[in-house]
């Protein structure tokens, strides 16, 4: 992130099992330790270094959720609509991001990535992507042919493909662990086991509950993913979203299999959906994982098909847009389960771009939860979505590529943050970009 200068970096970091149970302890409490919850409390801290400010996370370290379990792009910012808040985001987000890591020598790569047109019906959607892509900025994008596309990649077959030289590689859960250590460099405290299960208004401030702790706070930030909706409700946001949670599940290919993929493989993602569809991704860490699907999940953190949670499953069955987006996916739904129970159909699936790839090459591998808000009409909502309520700012919708553009989106709550704290140094930034809240957020649907 720019500006920031750490030279110490601590053995241990200071965190707490309890908080002190001290009303209006802390001017600022982000809620959720998973990369947009520490890359917020991070661009708080710089914004605000005299305030008190702490992170509340439920689970015992960061990133057990999303930002542990995803497929480890620097998103170049090829997919989305131009002038949204996940374009603007994105590619500021990964040049920070990058410059974040060579600053901090985690791991990460600029491998680039492929996103391959295997049949005519697909070519317009892919120039559709390069003029998406190039209005966002998105650096070296460019149509490629099958005799170039057989350069880079050897084994991927299409005819015609787009290829972004400045896709990279990285290990989430890596950036949010030396998050927290900025943070804990910067004295904001974080709380883990603490899930907050209640909040309530008194007078001009907040309080938080857990289980065996209270703390008050001037300012919430809703950063809690999975849970956001539920968080926001809490605290008496009018929002009108709910978070649908869709699993995605992972192969790896065989050690004696990984020849096959040079660095990132991607179809033309379905138009109609966030999703961008079965892809190869070779990781930081020389693997090559296949997927992820996009399996309706019966439990918000429901990483296998045995995880079922009865009343996440009441609360997304009985909100009014479930129905009628199941409506409107029922089809393809179906598709995705039934690849979800067979390998054979998931390895179909990945033979449209690299045909030499069979069942026998794919080893199980995990799983990750993504956050997806649905609106009360039913659509997916596209963009990112920040909502506000009364001292407090609700992050309701940061699926892909949220991770990539973590670091632009702290700066970006830091700067709606800092109308509560006029003083701020961040307020000056981002001029041109106006704060805006969930309703402009998702009025940009693909379908
Ligand atoms: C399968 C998959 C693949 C993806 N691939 C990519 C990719 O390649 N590139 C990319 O940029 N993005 C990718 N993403 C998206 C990216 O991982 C997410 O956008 C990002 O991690 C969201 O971060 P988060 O902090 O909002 O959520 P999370 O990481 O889920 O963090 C939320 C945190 O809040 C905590 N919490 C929840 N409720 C409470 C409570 N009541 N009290 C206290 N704490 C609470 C949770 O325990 C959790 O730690 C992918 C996501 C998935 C699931």
């Amino acid at each position: 992130m720019q500006g920031i200068q750490h030279t110490t970096r601590p053995e241990t970091v200071r965190t707490q099992e309890k908080l002190a149970i001290d009303y209006s302890t802390y001017d600022i409490t982000v809620v959720g330790a998973g990369i947009i919850g520490l890359a917020t409390a991070l661009a708080l801290a710089r914004a605000h270094p005299s305030l008190r400010i702490c992170v509340m996370e439920k689970e015992s370290a960061v990133a057990r959720h999303q930002s542990g379990h995803n497929s480890g792009v620097i998103h170049a910012g090829i997919y989305y609509q131009p002038g949204s808040l996940k374009a603007v985001l994105c590619v500021d987000g990964a040049r920070r991001m990058v410059r974040y890591c060579e600053h901090h020598a985690i791991p990460h790569q600029r491998c680039g990535k492929v996103i391959v047109a295997t049949g005519e019906h697909e070519v317009p959607a892919l120039h559709e992507l390069l003029r998406r892509g190039t209005a966002n900025g998105v650096p070296g994008l460019r149509l490629i042919s099958p005799r170039e596309l057989h350069e880079l990649e050897p084994h991927a077959v299409g005819i015609a493909a787009l290829h972004s030289p400045a896709t990279g590689i990285v290990d989430y859960a890596a950036v949010a662990r030396s998050m927290m250590a900025d943070l804990a460099a910067l004295g904001v405290e974080i709380g883990f086991k603490h899930q907050v299960t209640d909040i309530q208004r008194q007078g001009t401030a907040l309080r938080l509950f857990t289980r065996d702790a209270e703390i008050g706070t001037s300012h919430l930030i809703n950063c809690a993913g999975l849970q956001a909706d539920i968080l926001a409700d809490m605290a008496g946001a009018d929002t009108d979203v709910r978070i649908v949670p869709f699993r995605g599940e992972y192969y790896f290919l065989k050690p004696e299999r990984q020849s096959l993929v040079k660095a990132l493989i991607y179809p033309v993602a379905d138009p109609r959906l966030p999703f961008l569809g079965v892809h190869f991704t070779r990781t930081v860490h020389g693997e090559v994982e296949v997927g992820p699907n996009a399996v309706l999940a019966l439990a918000r953190e429901g990483y296998s098909h045995f995880t079922i949670r009865p009343r996440d499953v009441w609360n997304m069955v009985t909100y009014p847009g479930f129905p009628r987006l199941a409506r409107r996916f029922w089809r393809t739904g179906l598709d995705e389960f039934s690849r979800s129970f067979s390998k054979d159909r998931f390895a179909r699936s990945l033979q449209r771009l690299v045909p030499e790839v069979t069942p026998d090459d794919l080893m199980r591998g995990g799983a990750g939860v993504r956050a997806q808000a649905v609106a009360r009409n039913g659509k997916l909502v596209d963009d990112f979505a920040i909502a506000r309520s009364p001292r407090a700012i609700h992050v309701l919708n940061a699926p892909s590529p949220a991770a990539t553009a973590s670091l632009a989106i702290g700066e970006y709550i830091a700067k709606l943050t800092s109308e509560a704290f006029p003083e701020s140094p961040s307020a000056s930034r981002w001029r041109g970009l106006s704060a805006r809240d969930w309703t402009s957020g998702h009025a940009d649907h693909r379908n």
